[in-house]
């Protein structure tokens, strides 16, 4: 069985686990037109996912 060579302090657990907490939704860039957008997600700006045009995304001009 493991032993452990000596007791983690309730303090530097707390700032271990701190690290690994949620920090919200990261935006990355797309490949395609290097707008902002989600990972895993079709961008919004182009309709792109996977270097494959998935939806088509109709002119902003278009709709106002
Ligand atoms: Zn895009």
């Amino acid at each position: 069985m493991a032993v452990q060579q000596c007791k983690k302090s309730k303090q530097r657990v707390r700032q271990r686990k701190a690290q690994i907490r949620y920090r919200g939704l990261e935006a990355t860039t797309c490949r395609n037109c290097g707008a902002p957008c989600l990972d895993h997600r079709i961008c919004t700006a182009c309709g792109y996912y996977d270097g494959k045009q998935v939806l088509q995304i109709k002119d902003k001009a278009a709709k106002a």
